[in-house]
C-alpha cells in the first residue's frame, strides 16, 4: 500500500496545504493567511503572483518553452545575460545559467579547476572557504559548505575544503572589530600556506551570510584583505550570492557595498523570484576566455538558460526596475532594522539584529550579557518560527552551531513591503517573541 503522504523531505512534521498567494500573503487551504516574512526561502524577492511575470511567461510559453542551449540560443537569454551584466557595474562579463543555487556554486568550482588546468597550473584544485557558511547541497557545493549538521553526514563523500574561521562581529574576543579582522585574516593566510599556495585554486565567502549565519555581514577591510590574499597567492575569489544577491541588500550585489569584486559570482534565489527555477555563475571575461581557449567550458545542465526560465528573470528584472526595488529593499531595510534593534531593547531572549537591507537576521540568546546561546537540544529557532506561524507570520530559522552562530532567524520579506507591512510583521513577531520568553523562561 502506499503511505497516504508518498513525499519526503527534510522535515516529517506535519505542514498546511497551500491554496494560493498574493504579494506578500500566502492562504492555507483552511483559509488561514500568513504573511511571508521571509520571501520562502529567501527567494521571492518580487511577492506572490506579480501579473507582469505571470504575463511574461504565458507569452513565451507561447512561443517555445524549452531548447536546448546547444542548439540554439535564444533572444531572452542574451537580453538577461546583458541585464545582468550591466548590473554588476562591468566587473563581471560573461553569464552561465544554471537551474538552482547548488548549480550555481558547482560551476564556479569547475571553471575555476578548469581555468587554472588551462593556465597549466593543474594543481590548483582546492578551495578555501568560511565556517560557518553555507554554499548547497550537492557534493561539491556542501563540500565548501561549513555547516556541521548539513555536511557532516556526506563527509567522506565531498571533496572538502579548506576551512577558515568566519569573522564574527557579535562574539568576537579581541579588542576591538579590526583587531578580530587582523586576526581572522592572519589565520586564513596560514591556512592557505600550510595547504599549499599552489594547490589553492579560489577562496569562497558569501559576502554577506544568510542560511549559516543569519544576516552576518563582514568590513570592507576583511573583504579588501581576502582580494590581497588571493592576488598574493594567485587564486580566485568566488563569492557566493545565491542568497543576497537581485537585490536584497539594498544593492544589486552585496559585493557593491564592500566596494570588492569577485572573479566569479554563484545567483539564484531572487532572479527568477520563485516564480521558474533560474540560477547563474558570472565570470571575468578573462577566465572565460582562457577556458574558450582550452576547448571550452566542460560543464552544463539540460535545463540551463532555457527560454522560459530566461523570460522569467527578465520579467523580475523589469519589475525589480520599474517598481524600484533596490532602492525600497534599502529603505525599507533600514526601517526593518530600527524596529528590530526596537524588539531587541524590548526583549531578554533577543541578542544581537544583523544583517543589511531587507536581508535582516535576529539571533536569540538565554543570556544577553554572556551571549551565551540557548542549549541547542532547547531548539530555539524552530520554536520561535513555530510561534510565529501559529500568529500567521513566516520567517526563516536556523539552528545553534556550538561556539560558531547561534540559533537565529532571518526577516527577509519581498522587496515589495512597506512601512505598513513592516508594521504588520513587527507586530507579530513580538508577539511570537513574547510567547517564546514565556516557554524559555
Ligand atoms: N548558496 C547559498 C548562499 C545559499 O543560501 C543556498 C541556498 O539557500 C545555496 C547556495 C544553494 O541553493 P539551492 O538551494 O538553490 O541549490
Amino acid at each position: 500500500m502506499p503511505s497516504s503522504n508518498a513525499l519526503f523531505y527534510l522535515t516529517t512534521k506535519d505542514m498546511p496545504l497551500v491554496s494560493h498567494a498574493d504579494g506578500i500573503y500566502l492562504w492555507d487551504t483552511d483559509g488561514r493567511r500568513y504573511i511571508d516574512g521571509c520571501s520562502g526561502a529567501i527567494t521571492c524577492n518580487i511577492g506572490h503572483n506579480h501579473p507582469t511575470v505571470k504575463r511574461a511567461m504565458v507569452e513565451q510559453l507561447d512561443k517555445v518553452a524549452f531548447t536546448y542551449r546547444t542548439q540554439f540560443e535564444s533572444q531572452v537569454a542574451l537580453d538577461l545575460a546583458n541585464k545582468l551584466v550591466e548590473r554588476t557595474d562591468a566587473d563581471l562579463q560573461k553569464v552561465f545559467f544554471v537551474g538552482s543555487g547548488s548549480e550555481a556554486v558547482e560551476s564556479a568550482i569547475k571553471l575555476a579547476v578548469q581555468y587554472f588546468l588551462v593556465e597549466g597550473q593543474p594543481e590548483r584544485s582546492k578551495f578555501v572557504s568560511l565556517r560557518p557558511s553555507y554554499h548547497g547541497s550537492t557534493l561539491g557545493a556542501l563540500g565548501l559548505t561549513g555547516y556541521e549538521p548539513l555536511e557532516a553526514p556526506y563527509r567522506s563523500a565531498t571533496i572538502g575544503s579548506v576551512k577558515v574561521p568566519s569573522p564574527d562581529l557579535y562574539r568576537f574576543r579581541e579588542a576591538n572589530v579590526e583587531e578580530h579582522i587582523a586576526v581572522v585574516l592572519e589565520q586564513t593566510e596560514r591556512a592557505i600556506e600550510a595547504a599549499g599556495p599552489e594547490t589553492v585554486a579560489a577562496i569562497v565567502v558569501e559576502p554577506v551570510g544568510g542560511a549559516s549565519t543569519g544576516g552576518r555581514m563582514f568590513t570592507r577591510s576583511y573583504m579588501e584583505g581576502l582580494r590581497a590574499l588571493c592576488d598574493r597567492y594567485g587564486c580566485l575569489l568566488i563569492m557566493d550570492e545565491v542568497l543576497s544577491g537581485m537585490g536584497r541588500t539594498g544593492a544589486w550585489f552585496a559585493y557593491q557595498h564592500y566596494g570588492v569584486a569577485p572573479d566569479i559570482l554563484a545567483l539564484a534565489k531572487g532572479l527568477g523570484s520563485g516564480y521558474y527555477p533560474i540560477a547563474a555563475m558570472m565570470a571575468r571575461q578573462e577566465l572565460v576566455d582562457a577556458v574558450g581557449r582550452g576547448g571550452g567550458f566542460m560543464h552544463g545542465h539540460t535545463y540551463a538558460g532555457n527560454p522560459l526560465a530566461c523570460a522569467t528573470g527578465l520579467a523580475v528584472i523589469e519589475v525589480m526596475d520599474s517598481e524600484n526595488l533596490v532602492s525600497n529593499a534599502a529603505e525599507q531595510g533600514f526601517y526593518l532594522r530600527q524596529r528590530l534593534e526596537q524588539l531587541a531593547e524590548k526583549y531578554s531572549c533577543v541578542g544581537n539584529v544583523r544583517g543589511i537591507g531587507l536581508l535582516q537576521g535576529v539571533e536569540l540568546v538565554q543570556n544577553k550579557l554572556t551571549r551565551q546561546s540557548f542549549p541547542s537540544e532547547f531548539n530555539a529557532f524552530e520554536r520561535i518560527t513555530v510561534l510565529a506561524k501559529e500568529r500567521g507570520l513566516l520567517i526563516y530559522p536556523r539552528r545553534c552551531l556550538d561556539g560558531l552562530a547561534g540559533d537565529h532567524v532571518l526577516i527577509t520579506p519581498p522587496l515589495t513591503v512597506t512601512t505598513d507591512d513592516i508594521d504588520a510583521i513587527i507586530a507579530l513577531f513580538d508577539l511570537s517573541l513574547a510567547d517564546f520568553e514565556q516557554i524559555a523562561k
